[in-house]
C-alpha cells in the first residue's frame, strides 16, 4: 500500500523546506521553500530551476538545509495529492544513483511513466464508460421510445453491472453506434462516467500438474525460506519446469496478499510466456515493456503501485516500477545480457533483483539452464542457494551434440556437406531443422576483387553488412546506410562480391537447394513488424519438415516439436572474442540453441561446425555439458584474476579528435592512481576495441580490484572531479560500474 500522506494538514503560512530529486546530469538534490501548499515525499513539484522550471520529487520534508532559508527559492505547485512513490521505493532509487554514480534526479524521473515526468496530471485509474441515466433507466421501463435502436441500446446498458459499459463493450456487442449513442445522449439517457479501478481477481485454481520430486523439493526448499530474503539459483535445463516452479510459487505468494516480479529477457517476453502466466494467475498478471503505448504502461504502472494488480511481468526496467507488498522476484534466464542497460543509467537488473527483494525481505530466485558465472561463484561462496532441475518435465531426452571440424572443408554459403547431408536426411524424414547463425543482412562485408576495396563505414572501424533485401549496405554499430553501388567507388570495376554469409544470404541458398520446404528466417529484420513472428511461427505449427534460419532471436521462449536438427553455422566467433567474457556468451548460446532440438518425442542431434576443434573450453562444454563448462572457465578467470573474482568499472570517453579524449582520461587517471586504495589496479587509458564509432574516437580506462569497497571508495568522488577536469566538455564520457562487456 503507498505510504500515509505525511503533512497533508496544510500549515498555513509556515514556511517548510523540502528536498527535490529533478532530473539533471548533477549529483546532488536541491532544496526549496514551501509555503502554503501541502506536500508529502513521493509528491511531484514544480520549481523554477535556473533560468527555466523543471518537474521533481520530493525525497524529504522539513529538512535541514546547509543554505539559509531565504536564500531558497520557493515551490511553484505541487503537483500530486497522493505520493507516485513511496519512502522505500524512493530510497531503493537513491541506493541505485549511489552504486552506479548516477545523478539521483534522472535515476527517480527515469522510474515515473514518461508522462508523469514531464509534468502531467496523473490519469484516473478507471475506465470511461458510457452509463444509464434515471430518466433513460424510466424509458426502458415504459418503452417509451419509438425509436428500435434507441431503445435496444438503452435495454442493453440497463442489462449490464452497474448498468455502464466501456465504448469497446458497446461497440463489440451491438456493432457501430456512434448516431444511436448521440442520439440518448442529446436526451440525457445516458452520460459518460468514469468507472472506479477494480481490484484484479486473485486466482482460485489450482494447477493440476504432479510435481516431479526435483520440482517438489525446490518449493519445499524455498517454501521453508518464504519468511524473509533469500536468493535461490533455479538451474535447470530447457523444459526441466522452472517456469512451472515460478508459477506455483506465485500462487502461493499471491494467497499471501503479496505481489509478484518477474523479469524476463527482451526476446522472451512472448505472447506464449504472458497466455501461460495469465491462465494459471488470472488477469492480475500485467505486462510492462517498450512495445506499450504511454497510456498503457502508465495504467500498469498504477495498478501495481496499488495493489490492483499484482503480477509484474516485465522486461529490464520493469525492476524499477513501484509494486505494493513485494513478495517474490523471479528472474528468468538470469545470465541474459539483456538484462544490463547499456546506455545511460548502465545498471544490471539481475543484480537490482536481489538489492530489491534483500530490501523487500522476500525471496529471489534466479532461473537458468546456463547460469552465468557470476551467479555460480556466489553459489560458490555460500551467497546463493543452488538448487537443480535435473529432468526434461516431460519423455524429451536431451540431444546429441557433435563438433563439425570444417577447416579443409569446401563450404556452400557457409555449410559443410556433412551438414547439409544431415539436414538433407532430416529433412527427408519429414523432421524440421534449424540453421543457427548469429549474423543478419546477407554478407558481412561487400568487396572488389580488382582492387581490394571494402564497404567500410565512413564512421566506425567496422564494415557496412550488406542487406541484398533493401539494397543497403547497412553498419550494424552506428545505424550508417548507402544504396549498393553499382560498380566499386574505388576504381570502377564491375561486380562487387559478397564476402561471408549472414541470416539472408543462407535463407537464398536453402531457398534454392531444398527448394518447397518451407523456410523461415527469424532475425532482427525479418521480424521487424509487431506479430510477424508469431505469424510465421505458427506457419511451423501445421507444417511437417520445415527449416528455420535465425539468429538468437531463436534461441529462446519458443517450443518447436518438430525439430530434430539444429545446426551452428559458426560457433568461432565467441572463441577468440576480445571480451574475456566471450566464451562464456558462446556457450550460454550454444546451449540454448541446441535445448531447442528434440523437445517432443523425437530425439534431436546438434551439429556445431568449428575451425577450432581442438577448444578445450568448447571441448569440455560438448563432451561435459555446461556445468563442467562454467567450472573450467571459473578457474580461468580466478586464475586471471578476473570477474567474478575481481570488480570492475569502466569509464569510456569519446571525441570527435581522438587526443581529447586520450588526455581526457590521463588526467582522470592521475587522479585515480593517487586518490586509489591499494588493491585498486588502472589499466589505460587504451584505445577502445572498435576504436572509431559514428565518427568519434574512443579510448577506455578500466578500474578493477578484488574488494569492492576499494574499488568503490574511488568511484565515490569521480563524477565530481571529472565535472572539474579540464577539457571535460570535450568529450563525450560514461561510467559503467560491473560493465558486462568492454566494448
Ligand atoms: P522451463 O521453464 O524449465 O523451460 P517449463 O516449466 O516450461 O520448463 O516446463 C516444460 C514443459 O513441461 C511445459 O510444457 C510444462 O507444462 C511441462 N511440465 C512442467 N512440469 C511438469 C510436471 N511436473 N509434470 C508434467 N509436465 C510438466
Ligand atoms: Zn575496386
Ligand atoms: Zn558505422
Amino acid at each position: 500500500m503507498r505510504t500515509a500522506l505525511v503533512g497533508l494538514e496544510s500549515h498555513p503560512m509556515t514556511e517548510r523546506v523540502i528536498r527535490v530529486a529533478i532530473a539533471a546530469p548533477l549529483h546532488r538534490v536541491f532544496d526549496y521553500r514551501l509555503s502554503t501548499w501541502e506536500a508529502a515525499v513521493g509528491c511531484r513539484v514544480r520549481v523554477p530551476f535556473g533560468r527555466t522550471r523543471a518537474i521533481g520529487v520530493i525525497l524529504a520534508v522539513d529538512v535541514r538545509s546547509d543554505l539559509p532559508t531565504d536564500r531558497l527559492r520557493s515551490v511553484e505547485q505541487v503537483l500530486d495529492r497522493v505520493p507516485l512513490l513511496g519512502i522505500d521505493d524512493l530510497a531503493f532509487l537513491q541506493w541505485v544513483a549511489d552504486y552506479y554514480r548516477h545523478p539521483v534526479g534522472e535515476v527517480v524521473a527515469g522510474a515515473l511513466p514518461l508522462r508523469l515526468r514531464k509534468g502531467a496530471a496523473v490519469t484516473p485509474l478507471g475506465e470511461a464508460v458510457w452509463a444509464l441515466t434515471p430518466a433513460g433507466a424510466e424509458q426502458v421501463e415504459a418503452h417509451l421510445s419509438r425509436a428500435p435502436r434507441q431503445m435496444e441500446l438503452l435495454a442493453w446498458l440497463a442489462g449490464q453491472p452497474g448498468q455502464m459499459a466501456t465504448p469497446t463493450q458497446l461497440r463489440d456487442a451491438l456493432g457501430d453506434v456512434a448516431r444511436t449513442l448521440r442520439a440518448v445522449r442529446a436526451k440525457d439517457w445516458v452520460e459518460a462516467r468514469e468507472s472506479a479501478a477494480v481490484v484484479d481477481p486473485l486466482p482460485v485454481v489450482q494447477s493440476a500438474t504432479v510435481l516431479n520430486p526435483q520440482q517438489a523439493a525446490v518449493i519445499e526448499q524455498l517454501g521453508t525460506c518464504r519468511a524473509g530474503f533469500s536468493v535461490a539459483l533455479l538451474d535447470g535445463v530447457t523444459g526441466s519446469g522452472k517456469t512451472e516452479v515460478y508459477l506455483r510459487l506465485a500462487a502461493s505468494v499471491l494467497a499471501q496478499g503479496r505481489s509478484v516480479l518477474v523479469l524476463v529477457p527482451e526476446i522472451s517476453l512472448t505472447p506464449q510466456l504472458l497466455g501461460r502466466f495469465s491462465e494459471r494467475l488470472g488477469s492480475t498478471v500485467r505486462v510492462l515493456h517498450s512495445g506499450l503505448n504511454e497510456r498503457e504502461r502508465e495504467q500498469t504502472w498504477h495498478r501495481l503501485a496499488r495493489g490492483l494488480s499484482r503480477v509484474l511481468l516485465g522486461t529490464r526496467s520493469a525492476i524499477f516500477a513501484p509494486i505494493a507488498d513485494l513478495g517474490l522476484v523471479v528472474v528468468d534466464e538470469e545470465h541474459d545480457p539483456s538484462f544490463k542497460q547499456t546506455e545511460g543509467l548502465r545498471y544490471s537488473a539481475r543484480d537490482l533483483a536481489v538489492v530489491r527483494a534483500r530490501r523487500a525481505g522476500c525471496p529471489v530466485i534466479l532461473g537458468s539452464a546456463t547460469p552465468a558465472l557470476e551467479s555460480l561463484r556466489n553459489v560458490e561462496s555460500g551467497r546463493y542457494r543452488h538448487m537443480r532441475l535435473e529432468q526434461r518435465a516431460g519423455a524429451a531426452a536431451s540431444p546429441r551434440i557433435d563438433l563439425l571440424d570444417i577447416r579443409d572443408q569446401p563450404l556452400h554459403a557457409g555449410l559443410s556437406e556433412p551438414l547439409l547431408d544431415s539436414v538433407a536426411a532430416a529433412l527427408a524424414r519429414e523432421e524440421q531443422v534449424i540453421l543457427f547463425l548469429n549474423r543478419r543482412g546477407y554478407a558481412p562485408v561487400l568487396s572488389c576483387f580488382s582492387c581490394g576495396w571494402l564497404s567500410d563505414c565512413p564512421r566506425c572501424d567496422a564494415r557496412q553488412t550488406l542487406h541484398r533485401g533493401s539494397g543497403l549496405l547497412w553498419c550494424h554499430h552506428c545505424g550508417t546506410r548507402r544504396r549498393v553501388p553499382r560498380s566499386c567507388p574505388a576504381c570502377g570495376a564491375t561486380g562487387l562480391q559478397p564476402l561471408g554469409q549472414g541470416t539472408e544470404r543462407l535463407e537464398v541458398f536453402l531457398a534454392e537447394r531444398f527448394a518447397g520446404v518451407p523456410l523461415i528466417r527469424v532475425d532482427r529484420d525479418a521480424t521487424a513488424r509487431r506479430g510477424a513472428l508469431e505469424r510465421q511461427l505458427a506457419r511451423l505449427q501445421v507444417a511437417r519438415s520445415a527449416l528455420l534460419v535465425g539468429t538468437q532471436m531463436l534461441a529462446k521462449g519458443h517450443h518447436f516439436p518438430r525439430v530434430t536438427l539444429v545446426g551452428v553455422v559458426d560457433a568461432d566467433g565467441g572463441l577468440y572474442s576480445a571480451d574475456f567474457r566471450g566464451t562464456e556468451r558462446m556457450a550460454q548460446l550454444l546451449v540454448q540453441v541446441a535445448g531447442r532440438a528434440g523437445r517432443g518425442d523425437l530425439p534431436g542431434r546438434v551439429l556445431i561446425q568449428t575451425r577450432f576443434p581442438e577448444h578445450p573450453l568448447l571441448n569440455t562444454l560438448v563432451r561435459q555439458g555446461y556445468p563442467a563448462f562454467a567450472a573450467a572457465a571459473l578457474r580461468e578467470r580466478r586464475a586471471a584474476c578476473l570477474p567474478p573474482y575481481s570488480h570492475q568499472a569502466l569509464v569510456r570517453a569519446e571525441a570527435v579528435r581522438a587526443e581529447h579524449a586520450e588526455e581526457f582520461l590521463e588526467r582522470l587517471a592521475a587522479w585515480a592512481g593517487a586518490e586509489a586504495q591499494a588493491g585498486v589496479e588502472l589499466w589505460g587509458p587504451v584505445p577502445a576495441p572498435m576504436t572509431r564509432r559514428a565518427g568519434r574516437h574512443r579510448v577506455h580506462l578500466l578500474m578493477q580490484a578484488t574488494c569492492r569497497e576499494a574499488l568503490h571508495a574511488l568511484l565515490h568522488g569521480l563524477p565530481e572531479h571529472v565535472a572539474g577536469l579540464r577539457g571535460a566538455r570535450r568529450v563525450r564520457w560514461s561510467l559503467d560500474v560491473d560493465p558486462v562487456d568492454l566494448y
